[in-house]
């Protein structure tokens, strides 16, 4: 039987605008298709669980404006479980501005709002009642303080942790010695250990830094290149199947709510990271976060 995953973390709506190139400071340019979709780190991680087969819940807070309520059907329409979402009536939803530029890379800013306020004794309730084996999925969209909570409360009850440190921010090595997993892109991953990853060597240099830290279990994302897995006194790169990228936003996500599910479902380590790695290469060939997360099916469907 699978375990039940638990994604505690953000909800944001989405603002993008499809452009040439992204504008430098200072600079304004004359932009393209405007769409607007629902994402959030922790929101786009939840959605790509459920799509992929798991029964997922979200802890999450809202604005009680029309992007809150907006989130809250496509959470229902997903199939998520909506118990640990509240809604914030002081402070807005969270709202993301994004910029895609015809190579497919972004840059995106973030206002919290409601984001910024979720409460602990909600993420205390939701994993109190977690009853036996869960995988827990964390970013770092929310206070920190909560989420170092959260992962001392998982500790405690001996689930497992897979933690996104995204955007990054410093974590106290005790926190970092109950994570299972921690997955960093390349950016993050130098952020975290002083050695800027470039390649295999430094994704190796950095993953053993983070496992002398404390983690238990390396991934550090690369993008068009896959994933570098270190697990135990092992590492491997683990190739992304070759695809036309459009927008890599929400690639991160994908490739997170993925892994959880693999894990969910008992498969080892190097495995779940080849699905993972397999969902984010379609993800990257859509426009938008949610609405380029593959279903199952079009997962299995991919051979590499
Ligand atoms: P983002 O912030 O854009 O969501 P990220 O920087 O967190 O992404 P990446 O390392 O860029 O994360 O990508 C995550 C995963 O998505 C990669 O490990 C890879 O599996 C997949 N991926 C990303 N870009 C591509 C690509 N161009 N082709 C195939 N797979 C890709």
């Amino acid at each position: 039987m699978p375990v039940p995953i638990y994604v505690i973390g953000s909800s944001n709506t989405d603002l993008v605008v499809k452009t040439e190139r992204l504008p430098k400071p200072g600079e304004t340019v004359l932009g393209g298709t405007f769409l607007m979709n629902p994402g959030g780190k922790g929101a786009n991680q939840a959605v790509t669980a459920a799509r992929l087969g798991s029964h997922v819940t979200f802890v999450a807070k809202v604005g009680s404006d029309i992007f809150g309520k907006q989130a809250m059907q496509q959470f229902q329409r997903e199939n998520i479980g909506t118990t640990f979402i509240t809604t914030d009536t002081e402070h807005p939803s969270g709202v993301a501005l994004i910029g895609v530029d015809a190579s497919g890379q972004n840059n995106i800013i973030v206002a919290p709002g409601a984001n910024s306020h979720l409460d602990i004794r909600i993420v205390e309730q939701a994993l109190e009642r977690v009853e036996g084996a869960a995988i827990v999925l964390l970013q770092l969209e929310i206070p920190i303080h909560i989420v170092e909570f959260a992962i001392e409360r998982c500790a405690a009850k001996g689930l497992t942790v897979i933690l996104n440190p995204a955007p990054v921010q410093a974590l106290h090595e005790q926190v970092l010695r109950h994570l299972h997993i921690i997955t960093p892109n390349e950016f993050e991953a130098g952020m975290l250990t002083g050695i800027e990853v470039v390649d295999v060597t430094t994704a190796e240099q950095a993953a053993q830094k983070l496992q002398a830290l404390g983690v238990a279990n390396v991934v550090i994302t690369l993008g068009a290149k896959g994933a570098y897995l270190r697990s135990g006194t092992k590492g491997k790169l683990i190739a992304a199947p070759p695809v036309t990228a459009v927008d890599t936003t929400a690639a991160g996500d994908c490739f997170n709510g993925a892994l959880a599910v693999a894990l969910s479902e008992g498969v080892a380590l190097e495995e779940a990271v080849t699905f993972a790695c397999k969902a984010a290469s379609i993800s990257v060939t859509r426009m938008g976060a949610q609405s380029s997360i593959p279903y199952r099916k079009e997962v299995n469907e991919i051979s590499l």
